[in-house]
């Protein structure tokens, strides 16, 4: 099967092949590989977004950061989104279709506490799907070692469309930890969201986000089974 030009088991020898790179040589060999194909980030401004948004520009200082606005952030990371706007980065924001008002005049009110995964979908899934129909190539922050569900991330993988195309995925951070983010951030005195000083460890939605009180991401969803919005699953 080719995706982008690129066969299947081509991209999971270099998938190998770059187990032992850098985030840098990560991403140029992604800018390299895919020159002249549609490459963009996507971001939550979590700690590992804000430096991979960093380590991208420096490389490629106009390459197009989409981002999901679902209506439900906090200021405080909408304040940092504009914050890298305000550095140059080329942010794109992304709505859902439907605003938050008229979901609960279809759905009811507060449908994050009654069907998070129901919520997720219209607010962050079906966006998510959209920008991937804008990209060939999706360069995520996910890191490996997150939470349970992330610690397979390959470097290189892909993502289905909703035509059943497959976009290249590629996680230049998986191999990274949280040290090595932070780190990072602080060598290179990147803004970050400053929830992440009061007890937060990954951001997402003001509703279903907490405090973490075990794994980086327990302080999403607490209380449920549920630990992704469903967008790595595509
Ligand atoms: Fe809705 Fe919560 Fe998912 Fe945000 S994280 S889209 S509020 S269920």
């Amino acid at each position: 099967m080719s995706v982008g030009g690129v066969d299947l088991e081509d991209l999971a020898r270099e998938s190998a092949r770059l187990e032992t790179a850098t985030p840098q040589e990560v991403l140029a060999w992604t800018f390299a590989r895919f020159r002249g194909q549609r490459v963009g980030l996507s971001s939550a401004f979590g700690a590992e977004g804000c430096a991979l948004i960093h380590l991208a520009r420096e490389q490629q200082p106009d390459v197009p950061v989409y981002t999901i606005d679902t209506g439900y952030l906090f200021a405080e990371s909408v304040a940092l989104r504009e914050a890298y706007r305000a550095m140059g980065a080329d942010i794109r924001v992304v709505e859902p279709l439907i605003t938050i008002r008229t979901q609960a005049e279809r759905h009811g009110p507060d449908l994050f506490a009654r069907e998070p995964d129901a919520c997720c979908e219209i607010r962050k899934v079906e966006p998510m799907r959209r920008i991937l129909t804008l990209l060939d190539v999706w360069i995520t922050a996910v890191r490996r070692d997150q939470s349970d569900t992330r610690q397979h991330t390959p470097i290189v993988g892909t993502a289905a469309r909703p035509d059943g195309a497959l976009v290249v995925k590629v996680a230049p951070l998986a191999r990274w930890t949280r040290r090595d983010t932070w780190a990072y951030i602080f060598d290179h005195a990147l803004p970050y969201n400053r929830l992440l000083d009061a007890g937060y460890t990954s951001i997402g939605c003001e509703p279903c986000t907490r405090p973490a009180a075990g794994d980086e991401r327990s302080g999403r969803w607490a209380g449920r089974d549920k630990t992704e919005c469903g967008i790595h699953h595509l």
